[in-house]
């Protein structure tokens, strides 16, 4: 049977998600400077700790989406995108102090999303629309807007801890069934009939809510407010003839002419400086063209819009550096090493600064191409050049890897989880490294941790119980073992007890 991809059908959830509120919403009209509240609805919210979970949860089955861009360049130049954005509008974290994560998905319809918790989703097709960094920024910024007013766990309601995990399988069964998901949503969240004129009251309330942030945002993040406007009209004109095809982010995101002439007052009366945008920004789009499609086919028409591009002229262009990084990364997906390595020498040639974008591809053609060593001494000259870049310090960790010095990657990695503490895949590769230096037990223990903090309780149990078996696990290792089961069985009581309960009936 064909597996439905989750993502695709992801933005029908969170549009329900924002159209199933609880009876008793207060749509009154709402004013303009302070945003205020929906309105009480009379009971409690979910929690932000479990809006967290909740979001980590869905996360874990999107993760393994075909269709998830697990990139680490583009996952750097999004999240720092997004930090710049969300450092203006510090309250967004809420009181949980979110930790957001801004991620790509493969998909040709113009669209974003949020999930409860934090985590952003933007499509490929919606960054390769977009002309500038204030177009993007307009989409993120109104995102970040919906969980800043906190409307999905508003209208999800509080729940019990061990209620989280049903509806979070729930919504991601019924996001993988053809058959009917909307009405498995609505038995997931407990919604009940009601009256469709206050469903739409919600959503827009909502929709006008998220734009006011986004706007707020878009203002003291320097970036030009007016691109939101102009990017909403650019999507609306995208989908003028194509009427099966209409963007799905006009969908979900009603654009009535009322909203953008609410944005557009806003912003008459006020000046802005030109925002000038990062030259990574059309590197990033250059990269997302090759990564949304890496068929045969697909790999050819990223070739041929990109060569296009080098010998046009037109407003919409993408700048030279941008159009030969893209032929250098077709290239190499063809394992064409010296032609992906001449195209980035010309990228690099007439771009007026280095990049990541060019460090990181420099080195991903060495190492494809079995040049271990030299990948490294790249990689060590890219850090010192980018030190704070993660998807250089990942590389680096990598070469060392493959350099067989394990100990010298076991050494940088346990200093960078110090450093980054919440990071899962840092994890992962320092459970990589152990494994290349024979260290078993603490194989499985970074393994656990990455579990952990993914969010999967049970696979990080199940490390911790492979870890103490090892026939390696010295004294000090079982303490740490010890600790970190200790630290899970207390941050998930209920759970770990639900998890028992099912391991008991089957
Ligand atoms: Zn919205």
């Amino acid at each position: 049977m064909k597996k439905t991809s989750i993502l695709r059908q992801l933005p029908r959830l969170t549009l329900l998600a924002l159209l199933w509120v609880s009876a008793g919403v207060d749509t009154h009209s709402l004013q303009a400077q302070n945003l205020p509240a929906l309105g009480d609805t009379g009971r409690e919210d979910l929690s932000p700790v479990a809006e967290r979970k909740l979001g980590e949860e869905i996360m874990l089955g999107i993760r393994s989406d075909k269709d998830y861009i697990d990139d680490d360049v583009i996952s750097e130049y999004l999240n720092n995108f997004g930090s710049q954005l969300l450092e203006v509008h510090q309250e967004a974290r809420g009181d949980a102090n979110f930790d957001f994560f801004f991620f790509v998905a493969r998909d040709p319809a113009i669209n974003a999303f949020a999930l409860p918790g934090g985590f952003i989703c933007v499509y490929s097709a919606l960054i390769l629309i977009a002309d500038n960094e204030s177009q993007l920024a307009s989409v993120m910024a109104h995102e970040i807007g919906h969980i800043a007013q906190r409307h999905i766990a508003r209208m999800i309601g509080n729940q019990k801890q061990d209620m989280l995990i049903p509806i979070a399988s729930l919504i991601l069964a019924a996001l993988t069934m053809r058959s009917n998901p909307d009405a498995a949503m609505a038995l997931a969240i407990g919604g009940e009939g009601i009256a469709m004129q206050r469903q739409l009251d919600f959503s827009q309330n909502a929709e006008r809510e998220a734009d006011r942030v986004g706007l707020q945002i878009l203002r003291d993040g320097g970036f030009d407010p007016s691109g939101m406007v102009a990017f909403f009209e650019r999507m609306q004109n995208s989908s003028r003839g194509y009427s099966d095809n209409y963007p799905a982010f006009l969908r979900t995101h009603p654009m009535t002419t009322e909203r953008i002439a609410d944005i557009q007052s806003r912003i008459q009366s006020e000046t802005f400086k030109k925002h000038v945008d990062s030259p990574d920004f059309q590197l990033f789009r250059s990269r997302i063209r090759v990564l949304q499609d890496e068929s045969t086919q697909g790999l050819t028409d990223a070739r041929e819009y990109f060569e296009n591009q080098v010998s046009q002229s037109t407003a919409h262009k993408l700048s030279n550096p941008a159009a030969e990084y893209g032929l250098a990364l077709v290239a190499l997906k063809q394992n064409n090493f010296t032609g992906a390595q001449s195209y980035l020498d010309k990228a690099r040639n007439d771009a007026t600064q280095n990049s990541v974008f060019f460090a990181n591809l420099a080195c991903d053609i060495l190492s494809a191409n079995k040049q271990y060593g030299a990948a490294l001494n790249q990689a060590e000259s890219a850090l010192q050049e980018f030190p704070v870049s993660r998807s250089i310090s990942r590389q680096y960790a990598n070469a060392l890897i493959a350099n067989h010095e394990a100990e010298k990657a076991i050494t940088y990695l346990r200093d960078q989880t110090l450093l980054y503490r919440k990071d899962f895949g840092l994890q992962e590769q320092l459970a990589k490294a152990y494994a290349a230096d024979g260290k078993e037990a603490l194989q499985h223990l970074a393994l656990a941790q990455a579990y952990a903090l993914s969010g999967a309780i049970s696979p990080a149990m199940d490390q911790l119980g492979i870890a103490r078996r090892s026939s390696d696990a010295s004294y000090y290792d079982d303490a740490m073992i010890d600790a970190l089961e200790r630290d899970l069985r207390e941050r998930y009581k209920d759970e770990l007890e639900a998890l028992k309960k099912k391991t008991e009936k089957n």
